[in-house]
């Protein structure tokens, strides 16, 4: 199986850290009790599992009660939007953004489709929403405003803090699908008036099929997926033991590693960005002048095509995408550069994301390997590039 040399696809998925490799093993081999048992076998399993929500409230800065494990980000977005339509009274309208991960936007587009009325706000060529704009669109049957804290394409940062005030003065439920932010910026819920916030563990560095759903623990819930009563009845379902252990240890992880995302990681995106717009000519950040991640790089490269900049990419075993992982391949280019610039920049920008396992060497490769990719697709021999092949 091919290895990739230069990751720089960490807004897709993320390494796993060793650290978690070690600690969820023992649940795959010796302790695999089912934690509802009762008895010791399966009351140590338990005590794991409590542990793990401990150290995701802990991340989140919030309480372990309010924390619902369930299968993964797209779970939680969807459980935390039916939660409010299904039950809030009169719940018959959402208010979401236009440049949501598909696992609101489409559920979003389903329930329209199923009599639900939903408004997509648009963003500004920044990527930002207006907050005049929203607190317009929420009407008395509005049964919550679902919107990103970090877009997974561009890395732009909503004013979650503030849109929750203006949903809270409204007395309307705000969910934030925080996917992209936990493990990238701290989070402090307690004095938020967040109502819900989804993250995913793959995101930072913990395995993939396990994530949660902070749910307020003054707001009303109703879940999704019914059965056993786990989750203290919020979440069905028989527990994914070993992976939610390794989220507990990919949240303790993320703590710890937060002031590297900013003294490490954002200076290496920075470096990368400064680079490339001073070697490629007709470049340009998305989101340039927006709050933004500190790992996430989406540039716009005059005269290419994003799929074949990804096959070069590729063949120098760089990783990196086109926008959303979950759309590589579809011919529309992405949805979020579209709401910002119309079809203009959608089809020829490309994604570098970057992680705390990046090495300043990989930085290095990139910004020598990137510019002789485009200048290749652009059929160009720059001066800087004399000598360079491409293929
Ligand atoms: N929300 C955002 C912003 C994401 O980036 C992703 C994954 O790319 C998801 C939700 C879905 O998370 P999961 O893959 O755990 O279902």
């Amino acid at each position: 199986m091919a290895e990739c040399e230069i990751y720089l696809d960490n807004n897709a998925t993320t390494q796993l850290d060793p650290a978690v490799i070690e600690e969820m093993m023992p649940f795959l081999t010796k302790y695999y009790g089912n934690p509802s048992g009762g008895y010791q076998f399966g009351a140590q399993v338990r005590k794991a599992i409590d542990l793990a929500r401990e150290r995701v409230a802990t991340m989140l800065g919030c309480e372990a009660p309010e924390v619902v494990l369930t299968s993964c980000g797209t779970e939680s977005n969807n459980a935390a939007i039916n939660a409010a339509v299904q039950f809030e009274p009169g719940g018959k309208h959402v208010v979401t953004s236009a440049v949501e991960h598909s696992a609101v936007l489409r559920h979003c587009e389903d329930l329209a489709k199923r009599g639900c009325e939903v408004t997509f706000l648009g963003v500004d060529r920044d990527g930002n929403v207006d907050l005049a704009e929203l607190e317009e669109s929420i009407r008395r049957e509005t049964a919550i405003v679902s919107l990103m804290w970090a877009n997974n394409e561009t890395g732009v940062l909503f004013p979650v803090e503030k849109i929750a005030e203006i949903c809270r003065a409204k007395g309307v439920l705000f969910h934030t699908d925080a996917v992209q932010a936990a493990g990238k910026i701290p989070i402090r819920l307690r004095d938020t008036a967040i109502n819900f916030l989804s993250i995913s563990a793959h995101k930072f560095h913990g395995p993939k099929g396990v994530g949660a759903l902070y749910v307020n623990r003054r707001t009303r819930f109703r879940p999704t997926i019914i059965g056993g009563g786990q989750e203290n009845g919020r979440r069905a379902g028989t527990e994914n033991v070993a992976s939610i252990v390794a989220m507990g240890k990919a949240a303790e992880r993320a703590v710890e590693s937060l002031p590297e995302e900013e003294s490490r990681v954002r200076p290496m995106r920075d470096r990368f960005e400064k680079a490339i717009l001073a070697s490629v000519t007709e470049t340009s950040v998305n989101g340039a002048g927006a709050a933004r991640l500190p790992n996430t790089s989406n540039i716009a490269f005059e005269g290419i095509e994003s799929q074949s900049a990804l096959i070069l990419l590729d063949r120098h075993r760089v990783c990196c995408s086109a926008g959303s992982a979950c759309k590589t391949g579809s011919s529309e280019g992405s949805h979020v550069l579209r709401a910002m610039h119309g079809q203009d920049r959608a089809g020829r920008s490309l994604r570098f994301s970057f992680g705390r396992f990046n090495t300043e060497t990989d930085v290095d490769h990139a910004i020598e390997i990137v510019p002789k990719v485009i200048a290749k697709l652009r059929g160009l021999s720059s001066p800087v590039l004399q000598g360079a092949t491409a293929s």
